[in-house]
């Protein structure tokens, strides 16, 4: 009966998750204002948090007003990787079973995407036909094309889910359904399913935050005449945790996002413009602050990163392989050990599972700091990513624990008994 009762609770938290119609509104309001906060203070106000003396707040307002130039490459962008993701081929993979206990069928091509982006970027950028100063330019109106275009896709999808995915964890109310959308995994019928969720999670925009390094790398270049070291870093570390995303394209069936949150404006703003224009922040910011980097700095930076991007790909990859095959993956050369649950799905309790419940967030958090690292400390601008981060890694745990706690009940309790800790061993 207990655990009846917190199922039901953990289900209406969900439902009304962020706080309701009020808290949905006023998060919706500061994830927009955000991006161009962090704009403004990147290119008219040197870095700084606070207003400058010398803050171009004109040139701000003049810069954010979308240009034809800006939806021209942000909608032939988006149409880019459409035509991709239809095209390319890829393994056909199953993904988990939906709560009705069917499975989806998933077009892996990702990481053949990823390639052919940057092999086409790097022609067209070698051959004149992309100017990279004139997107740099266009930043502040590229920001609002692309928040228009994650608006639209909101507005699309509130009706669209409702009749073309599965409804999950709905409340009938506008403004709540509208920020945490209407269905778990709304498609474009086609015959190797085009699934809206995952398009915009791993394409558009992740490839479009390596774009932006890039670009920032380049024009770095042309003021400069050399790419700063911590650019580099910024850069090859950013690219890398892009590059292994889509190299485990597969692993991310299995996330929260993919199995349990519908598709709304949360993760439509998320995916377009959130993700591409705030995580190049490091390397906007370094575009403007060319210093020579301590070897101190650097050797942080690397370790971090290194250290960051094993504990994160082993964690996720252990989750993956398990779920593939439970009853023979190896976990650290042993067989694994599991909870079984009456929902029928398993869950792992050894390898870094055993050690806390979300392991893998360590990772995460790590190698955003490890890319904060190289702009040093003259202003907390570069920080806002690790800060950000690790608030949205503990919330993310939270809704993680609800869903899990609505889903296997007793079973889960028996888990969090094993599995003392929720992110980091014997801390928290
Ligand atoms: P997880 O990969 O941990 O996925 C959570 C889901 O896994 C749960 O809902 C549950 O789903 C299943 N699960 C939970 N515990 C177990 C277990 N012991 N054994 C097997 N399955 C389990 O979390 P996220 O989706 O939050 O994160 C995935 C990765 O993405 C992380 O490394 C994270 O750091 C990263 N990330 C990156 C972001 C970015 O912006 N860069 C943003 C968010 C995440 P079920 O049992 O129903 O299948």
């Amino acid at each position: 009966m207990a655990s009846a009762t917190s199922a039901t609770s953990a289900k209406d938290t969900l439902i009304w998750s962020f706080g309701g119609p009020v808290g949905c509104t006023l998060m919706s309001v500061l994830v927009v204002v955000i991006p161009y906060y962090l704009y403004f203070c990147l290119e008219f106000n040197q870095g700084m948090p606070i207003p400058t003396a010398g803050a171009d707040v004109a040139g701000f307002w003049k810069s954010i007003i979308p240009t034809w130039t800006a939806a021209g490459f942000y909608l032939g962008w988006l149409a880019l990787q459409v035509l991709l993701q239809i095209f390319v081929p890829g393994l056909q993979v199953e993904g988990v079973a939906q709560p009705d206990g069917t499975r989806l069928s998933y077009r892996m091509n990702g990481h053949r995407c990823f390639w052919i982006t940057l092999i086409l970027l790097v022609i067209l950028v070698a051959t004149e036909t992309l100017n990279l100063s004139l997107v740099y330019q266009e930043f502040g109106a590229l920001l609002s094309v692309a928040g228009l275009v994650s608006l639209v896709l909101s507005i699309f999808l509130y009706p669209y889910g409702k009749t073309r995915g599965q409804s999950f964890h709905t409340s009938g109310n506008l403004i709540q359904d509208f920020f945490m959308g209407t269905a778990l995994n709304p498609r474009i019928p086609s015959p190797t399913g085009f699934d809206l969720k995952l398009f915009f999670e791993c394409r558009p925009g992740l490839f479009l935050w390596s774009l932006f390094n890039a670009m920032f790398a380049w024009v770095q270049y042309q003021e400069y005449g050399f790419v700063s070291t911590a650019m580099i870093l910024v850069n090859i570390g950013q690219l890398l945790y892009v590059w292994d995303c889509m190299r485990m394209e597969s692993a991310l069936l299995t996330t929260m996002d993919i199995r349990h949150e519908n598709f709304g404006f949360m993760l439509a703003f998320g995916d377009t413009p959130w993700v591409p224009f705030t995580y190049c922040l490091q390397a906007y910011y370094l575009v403007h602050h060319v210093h020579d980097l301590p070897l101190w700095a650097a050797l942080l930076a690397v370790g971090l990163a290194i250290a960051g991007q094993l504990l994160f790909r082993m964690s996720n990859k252990q989750k993956d392989t398990f779920r593939r095959d439970p009853e023979n993956a190896l976990i650290w050369g042993k067989p694994a050990q599991y909870i079984e649950t009456r929902a029928g799905t398993k869950l792992l309790a050894s390898g870094t599972w055993g050690l806390s419940r979300h392991f893998n967030y360590v990772g995460d958090e790590l190698m955003a700091i490890s890319w904060s690292i190289p702009c040093l400390f003259a202003t907390p601008i570069p920080y806002f990513y690790p800060i950000y981060f690790a608030l949205l890694l503990i919330h993310r745990e939270r809704r993680d624990h609800l869903l899990c706690a609505e889903k296997y009940g007793e079973d889960w309790e028996r888990y969090c008994k094993r599995v003392k800790w929720r992110i980091i061993p014997g801390i928290y």
